[in-house]
């Protein structure tokens, strides 16, 4: 299958995707038709190496379609974002049959879940879910929630701690199959904006899983986690500069055909200003996320900058947003206006993947010599 151009992409998400945008919004489903048709147009190889029928992007040359696709609804974006980056652990730590996946995961056949995130515990050591040895094997219980696209995953990247010292190495991930008997997923939780996107409570009580689930070494959960965290921050924040730019575009669009007391509000320097602080906001958040793929393609330390991008994008996404909002007048509050659904999507980012709080803990240690 040949690599698509960043214009046929853009063409794609922002035109036949965005034709979909009214009933995802309505249904909270994307169409299987449509999930065919984003396979078609390479949205899962981008970045999967070639030996798994990727196309092997660096992160570098990924931004631009992964931006393209961020213009369009927030969930053709995820799926781009997220299929682009869970086949790391996978690769990195799997074994041959987990690393097998990745060429179902490339052509869209296949999708892994990402599991972190518990509502009665934290992350890390503070985590709830646990999994104990029986046997050969093991016995895992716990809860997950607000899991992408668990609602239709085949398999989840389950991450738990395997011992009581909550120490650094106490985690340890799995891959478990959604037809685990006992595993129980739950996609009834609705989430303000980016519909489409199928988040998921994961409920298991005891449920047997096979040490050859196991994904990585005993104790290197925290590893595998943060092999696709780390990548994940830069593409994230990419993200938001394709969605602040298309607030932006929607702000500059209606902008030009409102007109006030005879005159189009664009020719308002009040509006101007906000136009203008728009555009330099969206630009340098795209000059940070370019400096960490810069880093991240030449294998140079990039955690500092990925997480300075993140915190960034996250804060300069948010103003963006309010001022298209404001712009757009009331009209922009209703949901005959695509900024209604922008500005929704937009905030869903202070949380996905790691708060700013958490990046500036990130930045800080990074400033200060920690
Ligand atoms: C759209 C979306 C998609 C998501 N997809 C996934 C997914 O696929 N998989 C997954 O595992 N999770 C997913 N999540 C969950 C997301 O990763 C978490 O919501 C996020 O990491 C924050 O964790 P929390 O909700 O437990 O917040 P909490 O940890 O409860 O934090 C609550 C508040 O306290 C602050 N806080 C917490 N600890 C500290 C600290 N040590 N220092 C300073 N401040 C602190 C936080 O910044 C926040 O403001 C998703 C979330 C969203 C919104």
């Amino acid at each position: 299958m040949s690599q698509p151009t960043v214009e046929e992409f853009a063409r794609f998400f922002l035109e036949e995707y965005e034709l979909a945008s009214g009933p995802i919004e309505e249904s909270d489903e994307i169409p299987g038709e449509l999930l065919k048709r984003a396979a078609e147009v390479g949205s899962y190889r981008l970045t999967v190496p070639a030996e798994f029928g990727g196309y092997g992007l660096s992160v570098s040359d990924y931004l631009p379609y992964l931006e393209a696709a961020a213009r369009g609804h927030g969930s053709g974006r995820m799926l781009v974002h997220l299929t682009n980056g869970v086949w790391r652990p996978l690769s990195m730590f799997g074994s041959a049959d987990q690393r097998d996946l990745i060429t179902g995961m490339a052509s869209g056949d296949v999708v892994v879940a990402f599991c972190l995130t518990e509502k009665a515990g934290g992350t890390g050591r503070d985590m709830h879910s646990v999994a104990r040895r029986d046997g050969t094997g093991w016995r895992i219980s716990g809860e997950k929630h607000l899991i992408t696209f668990a609602d239709r995953a085949d398999h989840f990247i389950l991450v738990v701690a395997t011992d009581d010292r909550r120490a650094r190495d106490s985690l340890t991930a799995f891959l478990v199959p959604r037809d685990t008997e006992g595993l129980e997923v739950d996609a009834t939780q609705r989430t303000m904006g980016l519909h489409g996107t199928g988040h998921a409570w994961l409920r298991y009580q005891d449920i047997e899983v096979a040490d050859e689930h196991r994904l990585g070494a005993l104790g290197q959960g925290l590893e595998v986690a943060l092999s696709f965290l780390d990548y994940s921050r830069v593409s994230l924040s990419n993200c938001m500069v394709g969605l602040a730019q298309r607030a932006l575009d929607e702000a500059v669009a209606f902008a030009k055909r409102r007109v006030t007391f005879g005159e189009p509000i664009a020719s308002r320097q009040a509006v101007q200003g906000h136009i203008a602080e728009m555009h330099a906001d969206v630009n340098a958040g795209r000059g940070l996320v370019r400096e960490a793929a810069r880093l991240c393609d030449a294998g140079e330390d990039y955690t500092a900058a990925a997480a300075t991008a993140k915190l960034f994008c996250l804060n300069m996404v948010g103003r963006v947003t309010d001022l298209s909002l404001r712009v757009h007048g009331g009209f922009g509050y209703t949901t005959d206006a695509a900024i209604e659904r922008i500005y929704r999507d937009a905030r869903g980012f202070w949380f996905e993947e790691g708060t700013a709080e958490i990046q500036s803990l990130v930045v800080a240690r990074h400033v200060l010599g920690g």
